[in-house]
């Protein structure tokens, strides 16, 4: 740091001149996050200095947030449900993990992960010295539900089951979990970081939420499908009361105890999550994802038009394919086995599905075999 400050004037031409180094998300193909929708970035900017670890003090944001958690409860159809906001879906599987091997209280936990679980669950494992067993996948890439069985023991303490994976876009059987986990009376966690805002808007789409009567907990983060401003994601549980044995007590603060893993929260991103959906409505929201899964499908099929073959159908708007290298300027991602995966976010709207595919197709030379 200079002794001196700069001026706004030269602060600023700095900045401006950092921000153009980033790429801008019109050629990502590869992420789940997305430019947040002009209403996320007003409220955002509205709440910029709440705190939600203090809500004494916030309680206009503290009632937005717990307007944000009754819509999740209704949309995950089951409207008692309780929940808190996170910083995004690393937190809320932490947060999982916490009161399961809490409430566990055996000495060596475990937990039943699918082989496609997100990374998240390795950094919750290390810091709590959790047991990750992994269950393989079938030719889907969805968990398979025997060989789970057969990993659970005595010191099982949770089960996740994954709504819309990140890298194919598959979800889960969650009815056939939730059996397991019923019989042997084991909390089963939904990972719906990206799927939980794609699944309920679509028609047809696998069971994943409170309907299943054994699901405990479901997380989804506002900062992907929900197109909110980062950091924000929402942890919902079944029952409230699974949070208590996290409580601390909180002194000099207006409350008197909490439970939540940070301390000083972000209201601007709650506000933000809650703007979204308040704006958009169920309607918006529908009309929202059935446009990303109908540029999904077109990405699919060009690709395959191309000779370039889907690894797997998905349930919400990831597509993957056998493993092509793609033209500049465009960004993609390739999943753990090598396979190329495109994320069809808002941001890649009709055109840029067309763009891109026009300039896979002028580059693109079809393996003769
Ligand atoms: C993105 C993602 C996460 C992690 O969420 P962050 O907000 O990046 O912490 C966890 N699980 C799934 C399935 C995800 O797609």
């Amino acid at each position: 740091m200079d002794a001196e400050g700069l001026s706004a004037d030269e602060l600023f031409c700095f900045l401006k001149a950092k921000r153009k180094e980033d790429y801008s998300y019109s050629n990502i193909l590869s992420s789940m996050c997305t430019s947040p929708h002009p209403v996320a970035v007003e409220a955002h900017n509205l709440f910029m200095e709440t705190n939600l670890g203090d809500p004494g003090l916030f309680p206009g944001t503290a009632d937005l947030e717990d307007r944000l958690i009754r819509w999740f409860a209704d949309l995950y159809n089951e409207p008692s449900a309780g929940g808190c906001t996170t910083s995004g879906g690393t937190e809320s599987n932490i947060q999982v993990l916490r009161f399961c091997k809490k409430t566990k209280n055996v000495e060596n936990p475990n937990i039943i992960v699918p082989a496609s679980a997100h990374f998240s669950f390795e950094k919750a494992c290390g810091m709590m010295d959790i047991e990750m067993r992994i269950a393989p996948v079938d030719e889907e890439f969805r968990m398979r539900t025997d060989a789970a069985g057969e990993l659970i023991d005595k010191n099982t303490c949770c089960i996740i089951g994954v709504a819309g994976t990140t890298e194919y876009g598959v979800t889960d059987p969650i009815p056939a979990l939730g059996k397991i986990a019923g019989q042997e009376g084991i909390h089963l966690h939904v990972d719906a970081a990206f799927g939980g805002y794609v699944l309920p808007f679509i028609e047809n789409a696998p069971a994943f939420d409170f309907s299943v009567p054994e699901v405990g907990s479901i997380s989804v983060d506002p900062h992907k499908m929900g197109m909110s401003t980062i950091p924000s994601g929402v942890l919902m549980v079944r029952d409230e009361k699974v949070f208590c044995n996290l409580l601390v007590e909180t002194p000099y603060l207006t409350t008197k105890q909490a439970y939540s893993l940070t301390g000083t929260r972000p209201g601007a991103s709650v506000a933000a999550a809650y703007a979204v959906m308040a704006y958009m409505g169920r309607r918006g929201m529908k009309a929202l994802v059935s446009g990303c899964m109908e540029n999904t499908r077109r990405v699919i099929e060009g690709m395959e038009a191309f000779g370039v073959q889907r690894r797997v159908t998905p349930d919400v708007n990831v597509a993957t394919f056998e493993h092509v290298s793609v033209p500049s300027p465009w960004i993609v991602s390739y999943t753990r086995r090598g396979d190329l995966r495109i994320v069809c976010m808002p941001h890649v709207n009709r055109d840029v599905v067309e763009a891109f595919l026009s300039d896979f197709g002028e580059s693109h030379v079809p393996d003769i075999n």
